[in-house]
């Protein structure tokens, strides 16, 4: 299996997991751009966000709320924090498995660059 994130949902690359159930997993980025930088993926390859069907809206729904209960637990929900999901190579995607960044724990400037 090619994908980075594939390998990782499989647990076939070392990772820190963060979160997991039987349709998501989330681990800690490996390069973080903020104090905490999660990662939030399905388990199932979805390449980009323009690869979304609407049999994928409650998918999209719960990564959200894993976001924001991951946010909860790391300490960072009240403060504030931010939730980006770049779409293909103009908007910076590197990894095209879709992916939530959860980035929080110091302040953040608007708008990104
Ligand atoms: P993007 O640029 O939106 O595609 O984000 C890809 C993210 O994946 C970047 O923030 C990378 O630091 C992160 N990343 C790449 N390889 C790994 C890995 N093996 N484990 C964890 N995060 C990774
Ligand atoms: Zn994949």
């Amino acid at each position: 299996m090619a994908c980075l994130f594939c390998r990782i949902a499989q647990n076939e690359l070392p990772h820190t997991r963060a979160f997991e159930d039987e349709d998501i997993v989330a681990f800690a980025d490996i390069n973080p751009q903020a104090p905490v930088h999660l990662l939030v993926i399905p388990r199932r390859h979805i390449a980009t966000l323009n690869d979304l069907d609407a049999a994928d809206d409650s998918l999209l729904g719960r990564m959200h709320r894993v976001a924001a209960e991951l946010a909860r637990v790391r300490g960072i929900a009240d403060d504030g924090y931010r939730v980006v999901v770049n779409c293909n190579a103009g908007a910076g995607q590197t990894v095209f498995h879709l992916h939530m960044h959860v980035l929080g724990g110091r302040s953040m400037t608007w708008p990104p660059g």
